[in-house]
Parts: structure tokens; C-alpha cells; sequence
């Protein structure tokens, strides 16, 4: 069961003068992990497999927000629609209909931040630019979810320039998205961006989540 109590201090340390919130990414993680964490006071968690998510929802206390991270197939949302408080990844508006869907159903309101590709790797998930502003148009009328924000992954590299500008890149698109379609208003604000290897230079360019597990969990058992 070994979490990194000192790793997780500090990186709430780091987190504190940007009003940041950890994500404790536990995939892999048995149980009794998360609820280490859950006792040094962490209540956010992160997961990217329906199933397990579940399992894990089942067996901790009621009060953790669980966030969806990973690539959500539309037709598992109804699984983790009872209880998921924010859907990290959503990279179609088919995705967002149906959330909107089971959200309904539970009578909540569920949490979602749109996908963006910006990484130069061609395997990740997430939209252009311009299929941002298309769901952006088509998404009005959802009652059940609420559009919090955007989320993305920098590119695998160790060029931590290139990664910045990728970081501010997503900042800039995101304050954009704000100011056109919710004026005014305390929506959209949401940034999820920054991992183990690179949450700091996240924080710099204005990340409002960052989501960790490698440096609070130990290295996962196979590569995610
Ligand atoms: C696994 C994962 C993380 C955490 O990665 P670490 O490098 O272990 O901190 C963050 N975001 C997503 C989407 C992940 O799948």
C-alpha cells in the first residue's frame, strides 16, 4: 500500500501559491492505496478505466470526488454517471450527449472538460481547435452537464520549452473559449493540465488541475 506521503506534501506545497487542486491519479493502484492518501487528506481521484473506478467507488468513502481521465467510450458513462463528479477527456459531442443523458437520469449535473489535442504525437485523443469551436456550438442546451473547462497532455518529450508552449498554447485557447462563450461568468475556468514529469512548468502557464500518479503511487506495474 505505499504512497509517497513525502512527495504528496510537497507537491501540495507547490500547488498552494497557484490555488491549484491535485488530481491523485490511483489507476492500478489497489484500494488500500487510495485510501492512504484518502487519510493523509486527499479527497480528488483519478481514474481511466470504467471498471475499475467502480470497483474502487464501491469500496471507499462516499465523500471522494472521482474524476474520469482516461478515453470514456460513450456506451460505459452510464456505469460511472451515479457518482463522477468530472469527466476529464470529452473529445466528442456524442460523448457529451450522452453524459448529458445519464447525468439526467441520476438527476446531476456532471462536470466535463473538453479534450485538445496539442501534443505532436498523433496517437493522443482530443480535438482541433476547430472541432472545439464546433462542439462549443452544438453543446448549447445541455442541462446536465456543466462545460468547466479544457484538458490536455503535453507531447512525451524532454524538450521542456517545447512542452511549455504546448501548456500556453491550451491556456490561451481556453481563456478565449471563456471570454466568447461565458462572459461574465465563473464557467470555463478550469485548466487541467501538468502530470509527474511536468506539473510545475503546467502551474506556470496556469493549470487549475493537475493530475499525478507516478510521484504519489510509485510507477505503475505496465505502461498506461
Ligand atoms: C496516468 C495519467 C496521468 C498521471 O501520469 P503520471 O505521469 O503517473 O503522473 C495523468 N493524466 C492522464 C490522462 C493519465 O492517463
Amino acid at each position: 500500500m505505499a504512497v509517497n506521503l513525502t512527495n504528496y506534501h510537497h507537491v501540495l506545497e507547490n500547488l498552494q501559491p497557484f490555488h491549484a487542486q491535485l488530481v491523485a491519479v490511483s489507476k492500478t493502484k489497489p484500494a488500500g492505496s487510495v485510501r492512504a492518501l484518502y487519510d493523509a487528506g486527499q479527497r480528488i481521484f483519478g481514474e481511466n478505466y470504467v471498471q475499475e473506478m467502480v470497483e474502487k467507488e464501491g469500496l471507499l468513502p462516499k465523500d471522494i470526488q472521482w474524476h474520469f481521465i482516461g478515453h470514456l467510450q460513450s456506451n460505459k458513462v452510464k456505469y460511472i454517471a451515479p457518482f463522477v463528479s468530472m469527466v476529464h477527456g470529452v473529445d466528442s459531442l456524442r460523448l457529451l450527449q450522452e453524459i448529458n443523458k445519464q447525468a439526467a437520469k441520476h438527476g446531476r449535473i456532471i462536470s466535463c472538460l473538453l479534450q485538445v489535442h496539442i501534443a505532436t504525437e498523433e496517437t493522443k485523443f482530443g480535438l482541433s481547435e476547430e472541432e472545439l469551436y464546433a462542439l462549443l456550438e452544438q453543446a448549447s442546451g445541455l442541462q446536465s452537464v456543466r462545460l468547466a473547462g479544457l484538458m490536455g497532455m503535453a507531447s512525451n518529450t524532454d524538450d521542456l520549452e517545447q512542452v511549455r508552449g504546448e501548456f500556453r498554447r491550451l491556456k490561451a485557447l481556453q481563456a478565449a473559449v471563456a471570454e466568447k462563450y461565458f462572459p461574465g461568468t465563473d464557467t470555463f475556468r478550469e485548466l487541467s493540465m501538468g502530470m509527474s514529469g511536468d506539473y510545475q512548468i503546467a502551474l506556470e502557464e496556469g493549470s487549475t488541475l493537475v493530475r499525478i500518479g507516478s510521484l504519489l503511487f510509485g510507477a505503475r506495474n505496465y505502461a498506461q
